[in-house]
């Protein structure tokens, strides 16, 4: 008989491309709606944690712009509250990361709201000309979960961040504008980005790597500072877990069925192996990471996954 092995299940869950939709309603239609927003997804996050206690939550950026409601937040948000940290402080997230859309508003409006989160904001590939990033480039979260057999244990979760390279271009302006105040900041290519943060934060112990992709998919080959780089970040073999976004399409679904060729698992929701979600935009889908660990010699390993969006019910 072998010696028994504890098993951990852990749970990611995950927004992206939230764009100003906090509240129930359709800024576009003027009227409340119950199957958008962060306080309807609020519901679908309180119920996916309730059927496991060993859950994390992230966002993975486009949050701050992209409705009517954010664009009047950019004046009325520094000097009073965010709503959108109110909601997701108060939801608890675990960290978050940057999408391109949050250098619509200028460089020192981002720094100072993104205050307000009482959780952790990465991302590796905005560095000033010296090499030094903007934010921190990763998180190693101490967290303690519960296994099977009822232990508590403790694990380090590694997280990193990336967005497109473009930003460079599309928020030029704002760059420029801030190389005057402050500094020259410049972007990296992502899926190097991830490579060197993944296997760094491996090197500091990390027991899971869980990457925040502002990015999306494309079986395009691969190319230095590509715009959809998250099919390249998904072969990196220390990324246990990937969120995408910025495409604000969902994965797993249907959809991808036509790239099962490439790697794209829809019925498992793998790309290339590794689990990942894209869940979406304005704040509609819940994106959901199942992993199973098992203890193998002291250390917890990854030996099962399953992947799924979940949607706001009426
Ligand atoms: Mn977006
Ligand atoms: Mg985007």
């Amino acid at each position: 008989m072998s010696e028994y092995s504890d098993r951990l299940k852990l749970r990611i869950l995950a927004t992206t491309d939230i764009h100003g939709f906090y509240m129930n309603f359709d800024y576009y239609r003027d009227q409340a709606v119950d199957r958008l927003g962060l306080i309807s997804l609020a519901n679908v996050i309180k119920d996916a944690r309730s059927e496991n206690p060993n859950s994390l939550l992230f966002d993975n950026g486009d949050l701050l712009q992209g409705s009517p409601m954010s664009d009047y937040l950019r004046d009325y948000a520094l000097a009073n509250e965010h709503p959108a940290y109110t909601l997701m402080n108060e939801l608890h997230y675990d960290a978050a990361t940057l999408g391109n859309h949050e250098f619509n508003f200028g460089v020192p409006y981002l720094l100072e709201v993104i205050t307000q989160a009482n959780f952790p904001y990465v991302n590796a590939n905005i560095t000033n000309e010296a090499g030094e990033t903007l934010l921190p480039a990763s998180v190693l979260l101490d967290r303690e979960f519960i296994t099977e057999s009822g232990q508590i244990i403790p694990l380090k979760i590694g997280v990193t961040g990336i967005l497109p390279p473009q930003i460079m271009t599309w928020d030029k302006n704002h760059l420029d504008e801030y190389a005057v105040s402050h500094e020259r900041l410049v972007t990296r290519d992502a899926v190097t980005s991830v490579k060197v943060e993944a296997k760094s934060l491996k090197a500091q112990g990390a027991d899971i790597v869980i990457v925040l992709a502002h990015t999306g998919f494309s079986k395009k080959p691969f190319e230095i500072g590509m715009e959809n780089s998250g099919y390249y970040i998904a072969q990196i073999p220390e990324v246990d877990a990937l969120v995408t976004g910025h495409q604000h399409r969902r994965f797993p679904s249907e959809s991808y069925r036509e790239l099962s060729e490439f790697g794209f698992d829809v019925d498992k929701g793998l790309v290339q192996g590794t689990p990942a979600v894209m869940p979406g935009s304005w704040a509609r889908w819940l994106g959901v990471i199942d992993l199973e660990l098992i203890e193998n010699a002291g250390k917890w390993e990854v030996a099962g996954n399953s992947t799924h969006l979940r949607y706001v019910e009426d």
